[in-house]
């Protein structure tokens, strides 16, 4: 890269105090820049506050002091995948990013575009992330190609149309694809070349490591799995974890619908009550096999991309707060990585915000400067020194992991003044969807969800230890997604990804492959099928999203406490 150009960039981003700029070639192959344009809208981008790092993978500029907090080494010679995570990850360290096309070449990169598309997985779910881009392209080439055949004007129109396609894509952008007229006429050539060039490319640097890391995790899993499942099951319960009653019915018996780890987990309902709990329930050792790799070790990158696309949700838990209070000192229990409290951050910009979770996520918080004081640590054993200390506690899709969530609000109740505010959302198990879905319904999460609380049950435990409901929120069905979810779900479960490594003592040999390639084939109807009826039930869903959200008042006699009800 030219030092003029790298000069005018920084240049740039001072003058307009970008965090992060990414530098895009002016005559990016057309290939990589359709996969840019698919991929990246750059004003929805620029205007993203918490989304992750994106780019074309050529030079990132980044301001010092985010550089630093990252702790990504800054040097050149990164292969495509180690790019694509570094762009991925700085992000998280930066307020503003954005990207320029600058006068520097391009180069053809058709053998690092495997790693690049996996080490961006733009979307969730991440793992979809290269056959969905893959299959986008080859199915289009398909129809086109197949068109001339069935009516033979119309068909080689579309042929045609297919060609222009890369022209009219770049009008009215600064991109100059140095490869556009071959790319655009020798396009029903090419695409099936590109698609076999990257599923054939040799391995990159970043995939290598990648295959290291689960191959180390292997053996361990192996090691787990032989001494067998059942292990991690504690005794069967007669009686409702919530009220007692001993009037237990079978609610449903599910698999790990996240990683498609073995086993079975059955789920009872309480007739007394509408309580719904796993039941025998996990051990914590047994909870430690199902969560691991989920949002660390082999899963923090795709955790990172799901939490980060969750912003929206973060901001309409804040402004429902900010509707009743402006707190001082924020808990936000189960924080995970802390990505709840830097988005409401911006909501309350003079609030101090503490986070506590058990996993090493918390301590990242803290180092992001998300959070001002990370406990890990379980709430109930640290909550008894924190009494006095908040007049706010958050626990967002919390209460439902917890082996005793009854605890978990007695605690609560003790640690918050007369005046102090309590927000909780969790799963709601009546809502229609998980009627439908049953164990498929993305909330249960199983097995990682012990206890699914009804609404009224909830309400009626927080009045009873001195809460008043100050407002109840649904939260809409997430965008529609929750049949598309359940059938990609259904998919993993019938040909999981080979390369897991609690999929099999030994690296996945073709017949895993091959199964897993069949299912991914089956993926594209079935996930079809099922974001159709998302669409379709969208007007029924309305206002009974999957999960409900409260704020609470810990009743203070001094002060009236106005009833709000939310429709
Ligand atoms: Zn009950």
């Amino acid at each position: 890269m030219p030092d003029r150009v790298l000069r005018a960039a920084a240049d740039h981003a001072r003058r307009h105090g970008i965090g992060m700029l990414d530098l895009v070639p002016r005559d990016l192959p057309a290939e990589q820049a359709l996969d840019l344009i698919r991929n990246v809208d750059p004003r929805a981008y620029r205007e993203d506050r918490f989304g992750m790092g994106r780019g074309a993978g050529y030079a990132v500029l980044v301001d010092e002091e985010g550089m630093a907090r990252s702790g990504i080494d800054p040097r050149g010679g990164l292969d495509a995948g180690e790019m694509g995570e570094a762009t991925a990850r700085v992000r998280l360290h930066v307020d503003t990013a954005d990207m320029a096309v600058a006068p520097f070449p391009g180069t053809d990169r058709t053998a690092q575009r495997r790693a690049w598309l996996r080490s961006q997985a733009l979307d969730p779910p991440p793992a979809l992330t290269l056959p969905r881009t893959l299959y986008g392209t080859g199915g289009a080439w398909l129809l086109v190609l197949t068109g001339p055949l069935i009516e033979l004007w119309t068909g080689l129109g579309l042929v045609l149309l297919y060609c222009l396609i890369p022209y009219l894509i770049f009008v009215g952008t600064p991109l100059r694809p140095a490869d556009l007229h071959r790319a655009a006429w020798l396009r029903p050539v090419r695409t099936p070349l590109t698609i076999w060039r990257t599923l054939r490319a040799p391995r990159s640097r970043w995939e290598r490591r990648q295959i290291e890391r689960r191959e180390e995790a292997r053996a361990r899993y192996a090691a787990e799995i032989a001494a067998g499942v059942e292990r991690r099951l504690g005794e069967r319960r007669p009686d409702c974890p919530w009220c007692g009653s001993l009037d237990l019915v079978r609610h449903l018996v599910a698999r790990d619908t996240v990683q498609a780890k073995p086993g079975r987990f059955r789920l009872d309902r309480c007739r007394g009550c509408g309580h719904v709990f796993q039941n025998p329930r996990l051990t914590p050792e047994g909870l430690d096999f199902y969560d691991r790799d989920v949002c660390d070790g082999l899963g923090d990158l795709s955790a990172e991309l799901i939490f980060s696309s969750a912003a929206e949700d973060c901001l309409r838990r804040a402004r429902l707060a900010e509707r009743f209070t402006a707190p001082r000192r924020w808990l936000d229990v189960g924080t995970g990585k802390g990505h709840f409290c830097r988005v409401a951050r911006t909501v309350f910009p003079d609030t101090e915000f503490d986070g506590l979770d058990v996993g090493d996520g918390v301590e990242d918080a803290a180092r992001r400067g998300w959070i001002d004081h990370a406990y890990r640590s379980s709430f109930l054993d640290v909550g008894p020194d924190l009494i006095g200390r908040y007049d706010m506690i958050s626990m967002h899709r919390y209460l439902e992991r917890t082996p005793d969530p009854l605890a978990e609000l007695d605690l609560a109740a003790k640690i918050l003044e007369p005046g102090g505010h309590l927000l909780i959302e969790t799963p709601d198990p009546q809502c229609p969807m998980a009627r439908l879905l049953r164990g498929l319904w993305p909330p249960y999460r199983p097995p990682r969800s012990l206890h699914m609380i009804p609404p009224g049950n909830l309400k009626r435990a927080l009045e009873i230890r001195g809460f008043q409901i100050l407002a109840e929120q649904r939260r809409g069905p997430r965008r529609g997604t929750d049949v598309a979810s359940a059938a990609a779900a259904l998919v993993d479960l019938i040909g999981p990804d080979a390369e897991r490594p609690w999929q099999g003592a030994a690296p996945p040999g073709p017949a895993r492959h091959v199964r897993a390639l069949t299912a991914q084939l089956l993926a594209v109807p079935l996930v079809g099928l099922g974001m159709v009826a998302d669409l379709l039930t969208l007007p029924l869903q309305r206002g009974s999203g999957d999960a409900y959200l409260l704020i609470a008042r810990k009743i203070d006699d001094s002060r009236p406490v106005p009833a709000v009800a939310e429709p």
